[in-house]
């Protein structure tokens, strides 16, 4: 019989570390072995991420909201498509759900978050999702975690918080913020223990002085995302770092643009307009006529258009092609999941989208 969490009860594994049950060799000849995940809560009290894929993820998340619960529901403001969970919305109708919007500070500083708010809570019901709040955050500076902090105080005095969430939306990182929060001077008041009838991968904490309880759930990972089929390096080339810079390209029908090599984006007819890219500044933007796209994707592939690169999954380079047309009407945007969108100003047009298969691209009313 394999050896478990003394903490979240999963199997221990020494293999692959960043997913669930992961201990070093020297932990595990402990009396009571702890993964790394429920030792570092319980030691410094501090999050790490854990991801699992959806079977995983549906037994664990439905087992945890089997009792009443406030639950956090995380995205990411980046890739509010990408983070939305398929076939949650079901299992959260008998509950509160505060939807936490995370990662505010990647956006051009002038962008106001309360039109930010208002445009989530229509996509939220969009994607029939029905919050009791939402709170625009950034757990990299600390925005607006103090209002989310309060509100769960407040909502959580008889139930747990459970948090849920795609992998890579920030959930480790807002929970850390809430730890320290609640305890500035990080002494260790964080315990971990067994989530009761759990043994797939929970992990449930008291939040000391303000006895809230908080049950961690695994992110989730999903191919339809390019942030979970790119490598580690191709990652930091698709995840914005500092503001976004909207980059606006003039074009004619008869051009084409390339966002490295998992994008293009052919314009096919319609007047001269504008196309404004919202992608980490570091993505290379590649402008070309569409007659010479093709060839220009064959010879350039993983050279100048990168990412992909050699070591992402080779699926990246096979490429789908959508045929896109819009009459006039509001801004809209076309969202690639994992990394970013472009904005169009709402003139008529006739697109091409071209995209790695089963990367899966959205129309959505214009952010910002
Ligand atoms: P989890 O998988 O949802 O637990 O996500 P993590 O907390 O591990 O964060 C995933 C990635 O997003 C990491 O590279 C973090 O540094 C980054 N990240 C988390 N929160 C923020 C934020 O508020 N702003 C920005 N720019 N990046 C963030």
């Amino acid at each position: 019989m394999s050896m478990v969490c003394t903490g979240c009860g999963v199997p221990l594994q020494m293999e692959r570390e960043g997913e669930k049950g992961y201990i070093t060799g020297d932990a595990f000849m402990r009396e009571f072995p702890l993964c790394q995940r429920c030792y570092r809560i319980k030691h410094y009290g501090e999050i790490t991420p854990v991801s699992v894929t959806e079977q995983d993820y549906r037994a664990t998340v439905m087992r945890a909201l089997e009792r009443p619960a406030v639950v956090l529901y995380a995205v990411d403001l980046f890739d509010f498509n990408g983070s939305v969970v398929r076939g949650l919305q079901g299992l959260l109708n008998q509950h509160k759900v505060i939807v936490a919007a995370n990662k505010f500070d990647l956006f051009p500083k002038r962008t106001n978050p309360d039109r930010v708010r208002g445009w989530l809570w229509r996509e939220a019901r969009r994607h029939e999702i029905e919050p009791a709040e939402i709170f625009v955050v950034s757990a990299q500076t600390g925005f607006g975690i103090d209002g989310l902090y309060e509100r769960l105080i407040r909502e959580a005095r008889d139930k747990p918080v459970i948090v849920v969430g795609m992998a890579n939306v920030g959930k480790s990182s807002m929970l850390n913020r809430i730890l320290h929060l609640s305890d500035p001077d990080e002494g260790q008041l964080y315990t971990t223990s067994p989530f009761p009838g759990t043994t797939l991968g929970s992990v449930a904490f008291k939040i000391g002085k303000t006895g809230m309880t908080v049950i961690d759930t695994p992110g989730l990972l999903g191919t339809h995302r390019l942030q979970d089929r790119v490598c580690g390096s191709s990652l930091k080339q698709i995840l914005p770092k500092q503001p976004l810079r909207p980059r606006g390209y003039q074009l004619q029908p008869g051009q084409s643009l390339f966002l490295g090599g998992l994008a293009r984006l052919d314009f096919v007819s319609g007047d001269p307009q504008s196309f404004v890219i919202y992608a980490a500044n570091q993505l290379l933007v590649h402008r070309t006529k569409l007659e010479n796209a093709d060839e220009l994707y064959a010879r350039q592939r993983g050279q100048l258009l990168t990412p992909p690169c050699s070591a992402c999954d080779e699926s990246l380079q096979q490429m789908t092609t959508k045929k896109m047309g819009f009459k006039s009407g509001r801004p809209v945007d076309i969202v690639i999941p994992g990394l970013g969108w472009i904005r169009l100003s709402g003139s008529a047009v006739d697109l091409r989208l071209h995209t790695p298969v089963r990367i899966e691209a959205a129309v959505r009313p214009a952010l910002i």
